[in-house]
């Protein structure tokens, strides 16, 4: 459909926390149809990373592109309109809202556009909310968590919470989803179901970025896998690559 085959690149991305070099350099590109793995000890970089790519931060030096467009330094929500959403390592705390509200807030406000608004504009949020519902309920529906529509969202599980937080960024119908540790704390039964949605998504079009602790998980998803280290890509390649590189194996280790 004359869209480019490449829709994230990453060149040369660079951000330090003081004296700390979080980014370094970092340089990758992601091909559109992907479930691409971002690997990399604790600590290498890959969240800032996100934060970097997402609009959350701003790098000090290099570019990020969406779709061909040079989304670098602007607003989560602008980033989110070129079609990038991703998800958050620990699930933002929703407080007093039900878990079908926190879906509503959840389209398309990289960090809370539509929150405002909520405060600020009842009539906007009334007209966004009834041509949102349906479709919320629906992905709910999808995600076999309806039954928790009602619920206060921060009384769901962790696991739960990571379902819900997938399902706000699929109600923003990305073209490319940024996963930051969806698995992390979800019991297996859970993790089984995200990793079925994952698959699903990714047949329907959708272009994954994901990042995991849980190896088992993201080597069964992702391809090509990313190794992260110390802020930079170390190598990247097939899961089979990247399990047999001794370089991969060393860092891990810390050496
Ligand atoms: P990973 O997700 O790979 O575990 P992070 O991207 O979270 O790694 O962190 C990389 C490094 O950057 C760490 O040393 C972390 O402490 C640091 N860092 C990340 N975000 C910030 C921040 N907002 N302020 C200061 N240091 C940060
Ligand atoms: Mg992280």
């Amino acid at each position: 459909e004359g869209k480019p085959d490449t829709v994230l690149r990453v060149d040369d991305l660079q951000k330090s926390f003081g004296g700390l070099t979080a980014t370094d350099h970092a340089t990758f590109e992601v091909k559109r149809g992907t479930i691409t793995g971002l690997i990399g000890p604790n600590g290498a970089g890959k969240s800032t990373l996100f934060n970097l790519i997402s609009g959350f931060y701003e790098p000090d030096g290099g570019s990020v592109t969406v779709n061909g467009t040079d989304v670098t330094g602007l607003e989560p929500y602008q980033v989110a309109d070129h079609g990038l959403i991703r998800t958050f390592q620990t699930p933002r705390k929703l407080e007093g809202m039900t878990v079908r509200e926190a879906m509503l807030v959840g389209p398309r406000n990289q960090p809370g556009e539509s929150f405002i608004t909520l405060f600020t504009s009842p009539s906007t949020v009334a007209e966004s909310e009834a041509a949102n519902l349906a479709e919320a309920e629906r992905i709910l529906e999808e995600f076999e968590i309806d039954h928790l529509a009602t619920q206060p969202a921060t009384d769901i599980s962790g696991g739960q919470m990571k379902l819900v937080e997938l399902a706000r960024a699929m109600l923003a119908d990305p073209e490319v989803l940024l996963l930051d540790e969806p698995v992390a704390g979800v019991n297996p039964t859970l993790a089984k179901k995200l990793k079925t949605q994952i698959r699903r998504l990714h047949r329907e079009g959708t272009t994954f970025v994901l990042i995991e602790h849980d190896m088992e998980f993201v080597m069964d998803l992702a391809d090509p896998i990313i190794v992260l280290d110390q802020g930079s890509v170390l190598t990247e390649g097939t899961p089979e690559g990247v399990r047999n590189d001794e370089r991969v194996i060393s860092a891990y280790l810390g050496g």
